[in-house]
């Protein structure tokens, strides 16, 4: 699960992040809520300050309910609650107030994203693929790794996609080359094997797309079957 923390605070932003991601979650942080909107690419929650330096929260949550459906969480200080709140009418999920409880944070983020995914239907569980980190959204074309945007040419979102949506299984080259390229030729697994190589680089996790000699590749978890 990708987390989008837009929280102007330093220490709060080093004490949440590590904690979250003990949670198997990743981050992506921004300090201020202009331009929040651009990021929302591959996030599945929005943990939103209300006391930002340099716009309101409420009005970043407009924002941002005015062009997707990702849950949000507000969080403001205690002295921030009053009928503001909650930016409940400005389309926020859920709000938390600081000093928060780390455990009930987690709580409230699993809530709101099982709520979003059981509006969004059945179908919509799919989409997502996550391991060790790396975050391959099937919909939006996005990954992320470590919570960090990685950019990936068409072909090389298109061979990660396939593996991803495989659920571990070995996918051979001559379907990867099939599926991807349309078409085969007699270079084709030459170029197979580069995109997988640059894709182990980008990703920075050269051990996630694992060689099964011989035969295809697979994604896995390092030292896993
Ligand atoms: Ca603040």
């Amino acid at each position: 699960m990708h987390i989008l923390l837009v929280e102007d605070d330093d220490r709060i932003a080093a004490a949440l992040r590590p904690a979250l991601h003990r949670h198997g979650m990743t981050t992506t942080r921004l300090a201020r809520g202009r331009g929040a909107v651009d990021h929302l690419a591959g996030v599945d929650v929005v943990l939103l300050d209300l006391g930002l330096p340099d716009v309101d929260g409420v009005d970043v949550c407009r924002e941002i309910r005015a062009v997707s459906e990702v849950p949000v969480i507000v969080v403001s200080a205690r002295g921030e609650v009053d009928d503001r709140i909650l930016g409940l009418h400005s389309g926020a999920d859920d709000y938390l107030v600081k000093p928060y409880d780390i455990g009930e944070l987690v709580a409230r983020v699993h809530a709101v994203y099982r709520r979003r995914r059981m509006e969004a239907g059945p179908d919509a569980a799919v989409d997502v693929v996550e391991i060790d980190g790396v975050v391959v959204d099937l919909t939006r074309h996005t990954v992320t790794a470590g919570g960090r945007a990685v950019a990936l040419t068409r072909k090389e979102f298109q061979v990660l996609a396939l593996l991803a949506s495989s659920g571990g299984a070995v996918c051979t080259r001559g379907r990867i080359v099939a599926e991807v390229w349309g078409r085969s030729w007699a270079g084709a697994n030459r170029t197979l094997d580069v995109h997988v190589a640059t894709l182990r680089t980008k990703l920075g996790r050269p051990e996630l797309v694992q060689t099964v000699r011989g035969v295809g590749y697979r994604l896995g978890l390092p030292g896993g079957e």
